[in-house]
């Protein structure tokens, strides 16, 4: 069982975990058997993102069809390839914000245990990739978590709650408590899981997304200043009117809808 801490100290020996990947093993085998129950479906192949020391690895094997995994440190490859030996399994020692989604043609699940520092720029990539995603399951620290399901108005409200919400139904499957870590980190994670809501569209996403990260692109300012680099003073106030918005609204006062309207009255 590669979820333990006798299994982690044994195969790190004299390596440590390294903070600028992100890196706490998770330790307690229940709560990955947990995770992978809800992540994976046995007809489906999982893409895990920073598989470690093959912990989550190890039971999305048990449950799906097979388990592609990218892992950016080549000291956990080497000690993955060790660990893991079966022919299901096949891991990538990739930087997987580098990794290219275009090569899986069928449905997939997504997993991962994320490493904090690039937690967005991954949900970004997922979300903005043409992947064929069936579900996605991922462990993030609270704070992201309370920014994915953030509502309109809230400090934690902005791109990619927008990004997530509008592609996705987001439920929040456990709180995971600090202590089933190894080392263990300052704050309590969240698993999270997203089920697609709509079919894609991605000439409509890429502009709409695109529109929703300028509106945020300086919190502080009004709506009305960011997009006054996009669109001239009279159309922004045309649009306005349109869609019954005050001048001095900000970005993070708008749901979804009201991007959506918004956007739409823009092109
Ligand atoms: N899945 C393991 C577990 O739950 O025990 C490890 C999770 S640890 C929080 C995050 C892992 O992601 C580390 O193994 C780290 O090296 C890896 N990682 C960090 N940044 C990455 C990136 N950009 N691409 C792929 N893997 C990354």
């Amino acid at each position: 069982m590669i979820a333990s801490i006798s299994h982690v100290k044994k195969v790190m020996g004299e390596l440590r975990a390294k903070k600028k990947y992100g890196q706490n093993f998770l330790i307690d085998a229940n709560i990955v058997d947990k995770i992978a129950r809800i992540a994976c479906d046995e007809e489906l192949v999982t893409i895990e993102i920073g598989p470690g020391l093959g912990a989550l690895s190890e039971m999305l094997l048990k449950y799906s069809k097979a388990v592609k995994a990218y892992e950016i440190d080549k000291d956990m490859y080497a000690i993955l390839l060790d660990s893991i030996k079966d022919e299901r399994f096949e891991v990538y020692c990739e930087d997987f914000l580098d990794s290219d989604l275009n090569v899986y043609e069928e449905k997939v699940n997504v997993c991962g245990n994320l490493p904090y520092y690039v937690t967005t720029p991954i949900l970004f990539k997922l979300f903005e990739s043409g992947l064929d995603i069936n579900r996605i399951t991922i462990m993030v620290q609270k704070e992201v978590g309370d920014r994915i399901s953030a509502e309109k108005g809230s400090e934690d409200y902005g791109a990619l709650s927008i990004e997530v919400q509008y592609l996705f139904k987001v439920k929040q499957e456990l709180n995971v408590p600090r202590n089933v870590f190894y080392p263990a980190p300052n704050v309590d994670s969240a698993v999270i899981s997203l089920t697609p809501i709509r079919a894609r569209d991605h000439e409509f996403e890429e502009g709409f997304f695109g529109f929703v990260k300028n509106c945020f692109r300086m919190r502080r300012k009004t709506l009305h200043n960011n997009l006054k680099d996009l669109y001239d003073s009279e159309k922004i106030e045309e649009a306005y009117e349109k869609c019954g918005l005050k001048k001095d609204i900000r970005a993070q006062q708008l749901s979804l809808e009201e991007f959506l309207k918004l956007y739409e009255v823009f092109e």
